[in-house]
């Protein structure tokens, strides 16, 4: 029982396996990464992307635009950029931002750069389940992964998802229900979690509100699965469960060291996602297609 899900080792294990196609294939790859918000979990975000680029061999490219012009600009000139592989813009987007901004800025991406399946055409294969040059949400396709290493099957499990953002919770369900599995998903206006958070065999949180999840709205045997960041006094990092809750639980993420670490190598193995829909090279899509 409580076993933890160590998402830091089996990212390790996947940038390690990322770094050996790249040098195999003598691939050059560059991520332009904006910035236009520099909240402590964004530049926390800045830090592992950095690291793990240079891990891998990836050059990293950091825009920091300071307005909306600036930022859609940018999206423009790397878009055109055949040096540049794959463009990721790092969320949220500044909060005096009005809607149609951002979502102009979201939706600027080129679909065959869109490393964190931001564009509509992205989700679109997505929900349709479309595998052919798609590219999924790394948050949601890193919790998939970890989910897949420690259940022999998701078919027919009940999952709840709390959080239903564009980038983790609808993303998540969409893959989950292409699995196989019964979802719900729940938002701050759900009225009584608890019911459907005691129901779930898998309860995967993207929230951001630590302690949300207490011991008390879970089943014994559950995986938990924790999405969710929070700074603490801007140092301690957090997820939405508390901790005792573990106790009750088959698997669970820790944070950090759970989600968080294969976020980032899925950002990378996306980056790969979009050289393979940019250039024909059936052997480096041989080599993506093995790594476990
Ligand atoms: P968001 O603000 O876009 O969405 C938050 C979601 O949580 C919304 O759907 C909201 O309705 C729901 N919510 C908030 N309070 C709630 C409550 N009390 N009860 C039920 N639902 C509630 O945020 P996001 O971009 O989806 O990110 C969510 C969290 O996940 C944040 O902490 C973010 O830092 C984290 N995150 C983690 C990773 C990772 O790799 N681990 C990646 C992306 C986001």
């Amino acid at each position: 029982m409580n076993q933890i899900i160590d998402g830091k080792a089996i990212a390790t294990n996947i940038l390690r396996q990322l770094k050996e196609i790249v040098k195999t294939r003598k691939l050059s790859l560059t991520l332009a990464t904006i910035l236009a918000n520099s909240n402590p979990v964004s530049m926390a975000y800045k830090k592992y992307k950095n690291i793990a680029c240079k891990r891998v061999g990836i050059q990293c490219i950091l825009f920091q635009p300071d307005s909306y012009k600036a930022t859609k600009l940018i999206i423009r000139q790397n878009n055109d950029n055949p040096e540049i592989t794959g463009i990721h813009i790092q969320l949220p987007l500044p909060a005096n931002w009005q809607n149609w901004q951002i979502n102009s800025i979201i939706q600027a991406i080129v679909p065959e750069k869109d490393v964190d399946c931001f564009s509509v055409h992205q989700i679109g294969k997505l929900f349709s389940h479309q595998r052919e040059g798609a590219i999924a949400s790394c948050t949601a396709v890193g919790i998939i992964w970890l989910l897949k290493k420690y259940c022999n099957s998701l078919v027919g499990k009940n999952v709840t998802i709390i959080g239903s953002s564009n980038i983790v919770g609808k993303p998540t369900a969409g893959m989950l229900l292409n699995e196989g599995c019964t979802v719900t998903i729940c938002n701050i206006h759900t009225q009584d979690l608890k019911n459907y958070t005691s129901q779930a065999d898998i309860i995967v949180s993207a929230t951001g509100q630590p302690g949300l999840i207490t011991p008390d709205m879970v089943k014994n045997g559950v995986i938990i699965i924790d999405a969710g960041i929070a700074f603490i006094d801007n140092k301690k990092i957090v997820g939405d469960v508390d901790s005792m809750t573990y106790q009750k639980a088959s698997f669970y993420t820790p944070v950090p060291g759970g989600v968080g670490p294969m976020t980032t190598a899925m950002l990378i193995r996306n980056l790969l996602k979009c050289y393979l829909v940019q250039h024909e090279d059936p052997e480096t899509k041989k080599m993506l297609d093995k790594i476990k």
